[in-house]
C-alpha cells in the first residue's frame, strides 16, 4: 500500500547546502517546510522573546528586536547555554513543523540539528548533505560576516557528520558546483519518491 504521508528530513552541517538543496526541491514542485523559518517566526513572538531574555540576559537591540549577534556570541561560546537554547526552542519548532507536515502528501523538511536533537524517528527518510569543511568555513565566513575561528567554533558545536552510519540515509556529497548539486538532488528525490 502506498503511504499517504511521507516526511523527509533534509539535514547537514552549517553551510552544507540545506537551503540550496531545498530550493531545488521546491523548484521540482514539492512542499518544503523550513525549521529555520519557523525559528525566525518564533523569534518575533514577544512572549517567546521574553523567555529568552530571562534566560540569556542582554540579547535585544535598542528597538526591542532580537540581536542574533549577541545571542550567537553567548551560545556559541558556552556549550551549556547552547544546550539550554536548544532545549527551549526545539520542542516549539518541532511541534510547528509536524503540524505543517500533518496532511496527506510528501513533505521535505529542512532541519539543521536533526541528529543533535535526536529527531530521526519523526521522519520516514533522511537526506544528509555532506560538504568539505573548508568550503563550509569559506561560505559561512562570507555569508555571516564572521571570522574563520568563529565559523570553526560553530561547526565544532555540531555532530561529526563523518561518523554517521551512511547506509541508513540518502547522502548528497556537495563538493562540486551548483549544476551538479541540482542533478544529485533530483536523482535522490526520484529515488525516494519511486521507492514509496
Ligand atoms: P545553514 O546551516 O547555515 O543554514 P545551509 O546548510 O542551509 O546553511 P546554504 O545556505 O544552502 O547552506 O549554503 C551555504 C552557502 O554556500 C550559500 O551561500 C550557498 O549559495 C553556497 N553553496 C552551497 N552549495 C554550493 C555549491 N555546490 N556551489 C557553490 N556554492 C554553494
Amino acid at each position: 500500500m502506498t503511504q499517504n504521508n511521507i516526511k523527509i528530513a533534509v539535514t547537514g552541517g552549517i553551510g552544507s547546502g540545506k537551503t540550496t538543496v531545498c530550493d531545488i526541491i521546491k523548484e521540482q514542485g514539492y512542499s518544503v517546510i523550513s525549521c529555520d523559518e519557523i525559528y525566525n517566526r518564533l523569534l518575533r513572538d514577544k512572549s517567546f522573546l521574553n523567555s529568552l531574555v530571562s534566560e540569556f540576559g542582554h540579547i535585544l537591540n535598542g528597538d526591542g528586536t532580537l540581536s542574533r549577534k549577541k545571542l550567537s556570541e553567548i551560545v556559541f561560546s558556552d556549550k551549556d547555554k547552547l544546550a539550554r537554547l536548544n532545549e527551549i526552542t526545539h520542542p516549539e519548532i518541532m511541534k510547528e513543523a509536524l503540524k505543517q507536515m500533518s496532511g496527506n502528501g510528501v513533505y521535505f523538511c529542512e532541519i539543521p540539528l536533526l541528529f543533535e536533537g535526536e529527531f530521526e524517528a519523526l521522519f520516514d527518510k533522511i537526506i544528509v548533505i555532506l560538504r568539505d569543511k573548508e568550503l563550509r568555513v569559506a561560505s559561512i565566513t562570507k555569508r555571516d560576516d564572521i571570522s574563520e575561528f568563529d565559523a570553526q567554533k560553530r561547526i565544532n558545536n555540531q555532530c561529526d557528520y563523518d561518523n554517521l552510519e551512511f547506509e541508513k540515509y540518502y547522502v548528497i556529497h556537495n563538493d562540486l558546483d551548483l549544476t551538479n548539486l541540482k542533478r544529485m538532488t533530483i536523482e535522490i528525490i526520484d529515488k525516494i519518491v519511486k521507492a514509496n
